[in-house]
């Protein structure tokens, strides 16, 4: 039996050597690395969320006035206007599947 130069010319060839074999061509190895937990958001209170429009605003130029709590359905909502341009934000404790928990002009445009 003639042992013939060890060559890498395929898979097989990658298969028999030490390094780590290869999933056969066309064959999909199940992925073992091990998979991170779920994010595990928690809802922010209704005055976390006005603290954290306060910074945003700030951020863009505005200048929030009081906020006006009020109730929709089983959900806190809060909003405030800019004293400078009047521009809205409502912030939404609980948002359901299709809003987000922070919406209105002040927090997409900039002040005056
Ligand atoms: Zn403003």
């Amino acid at each position: 039996m003639s042992e013939k130069p060890y060559k890498i010319s395929g898979w097989y060839d990658v298969y028999k050597s030490i390094r780590k074999p290869m999933p056969r061509p066309g064959y999909v190895e199940e992925d073992k690395r091990p998979s991170a937990p779920p994010i595990e958001e928690e809802d922010a209170s209704i005055e976390d969320l006005k603290i954290e429009a306060n910074i945003v605003c700030e951020g863009k130029g505005h200048e929030l006035g009081e906020w006006a709590d009020a109730k929709r359905g089983r959900q806190n909502v809060s909003t405030s206007t800019c004293k400078k341009c009047n521009k809205s934000i409502t912030v939404i404790e609980n948002p359901l599947g299709n809003e987000t928990d922070m919406m209105g002009e002040a927090l997409t445009q900039n002040c005056l």
